[in-house]
């Protein structure tokens, strides 16, 4: 038997009349976007996707395409690795990166923190490949004890590869990537480690060559500010070493037939994504405009601030809060807030149909119980501080229980760092 509801919870959970005779009557601005991918993009970027296509054997697409190729190391902090450039999602440096060093019947261990290392595992599992997951929490980072310990226990050193995110998207947490270095190397244990920095790269730091990373992969529509249709991977030589002994290869993602180039096209295994060229060569050069990436994660990390210090100033017993318990371990790209007994597909619902902001809903285990506020790439405190201000009127206008206002905490947390 269901229980029945507190008038209060009711007003939180049921929809009301009033529901349906949304208005939208204050919409009628900007549209704020602040789901986790794709980001809000630079009108800037948007622009150069519009230049018309020129011609894909030589001159400016080459300087471009050979410019952007240049730039892509940096951008993962590199100098050792070799750059991959996939016209896809962050699914295809996703496949890219196991069919290139992986063999059928080969073992991965994935470090589960939320959904998306595990699906990339899946992807691994349905290449040929053995998927062992080493459980982790919702609610916390990949334990690096945990990680040391099972390597110890691979006496005959079956696992090939440890896979792991550096921001899970869905949860939230940012993995501790340099202790988990530290956890392979602890266990003296030969695997190779490969990351997923698609919500992470461009919003929070990723040092590759110092933290010893075999393989990362991005996408572009997240901290990189460009529309979905870019994936990026970096290979150590240790990875690039691993292709001579996997059986796994594709024509389309195969890394020897992007190396070993004639003609420049075959970097892309067929017509470069030229839009998308355009767009990252503006996006770089934004990226170098504020400073480079050092100032880049600096700005994501005040900006991250303000939104942690509004979650906490909502929040209440069994009520609003942030799911990563401790502070260190929290994202500077996007925010997963629980919301205990208010309802967050509705509150996302009165955010986007009347006020104009759409909000990221909680996906796989936080279905129905959280949403995420999206804090990467192109934005800045008026953009940041409108999203939190409509949450707050919001909960407001549902009589939410709140412990206070937290837009007036994410005002101080960026005032404290405005220069006067
Ligand atoms: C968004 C995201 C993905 C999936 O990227 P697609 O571009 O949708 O393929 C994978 N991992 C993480 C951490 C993400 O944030």
């Amino acid at each position: 038997m269901p229980q029945q509801a507190t008038p209060q919870q009711a007003t939180l959970q049921q929809a009301t009349p009033q529901q349906a005779r949304r208005t939208g009557r204050l919409r009628h601005g900007r549209q704020t976007l602040a789901i986790p991918g794709p980001s809000v993009m630079p009108d800037r970027v948007l622009a150069a996707m519009a230049t018309p296509m020129p011609n894909i054997y030589a001159g400016e697409l080459v300087d471009i395409s050979d410019e952007v190729f240049e730039r892509l190391p940096p951008l993962a902090r590199t100098t050792s690795a070799e750059s991959f450039v996939v016209m896809s999602n962050g699914h295809g440096p996703w496949q890219m990166a196991i069919c290139n060093t992986m063999s059928r019947g080969d073992r991965v261990l994935v470090c589960e923190s939320g959904h998306f290392a595990v699906a990339w595992g899946e992807m691994a599992e349905m290449a040929g490949v053995e998927v062992e997951i080493l459980p982790g929490s919702l609610r916390a980072a990949v334990d690096p004890a945990a990680l040391t310990e099972r390597l110890r226990a691979d006496t005959d050193q079956q696992i090939k590869a440890v896979l792991c995110v550096q921001t899970d998207t869905g949860t939230s947490v940012r993995n501790d990537v340099p202790a988990l270095r530290a956890a392979i190397d602890a266990a003296e244990h030969p695997a190779m480690f490969m990351v997923d920095c698609i919500a992470s790269l461009g919003c929070e730091p990723f040092e590759m060559d110092e933290w010893g990373v075999d393989i990362a992969v991005t996408a572009s529509q997240k901290g990189l500010m460009v529309p979905p249709g870019l994936g990026f991977l970096w290979a150590s030589p240790k990875a690039m070493a691993a292709y001579e002994h996997s059986d796994l290869h594709l024509s389309y993602l195969d890394w020897d037939q992007r190396t070993n180039v004639s003609a420049h096209y075959e970097l892309y295994s067929g017509t470069p994504p030229i839009s998308h060229l355009y767009a990252m060569r503006e996006a770089l050069d934004i990226i170098d405009e504020e400073g480079g990436l050092d100032a880049v994660w600096e700005r994501h990390a005040i900006l991250a601030g303000a939104v942690r210090a509004a979650v906490d100033a909502w929040s209440t017993p069994g009520g609003i809060e942030c799911n990563i318990v401790d502070p260190s371990s929290r994202s500077d790209a996007v925010t997963t807030v629980l919301t205990g007994s208010i309802d967050p597909d509705r509150l996302r619902d009165i955010c986007e149909d009347e006020a104009g902001l759409t909000l990221g809903l909680g996906i796989g285990a936080f279905d129905g119980r959280a949403f995420r506020i999206c804090h990467m790439g192109h934005l800045n405190p008026p953009m940041l501080l409108g999203a939190l201000g409509t949450i707050e009127a919001a909960l407001l206008a549902l009589d939410a229980p709140m412990g206070g206002s937290g837009v007036a905490a994410a005002a101080a947390e960026i005032g404290r760092h405005l220069v006067v």
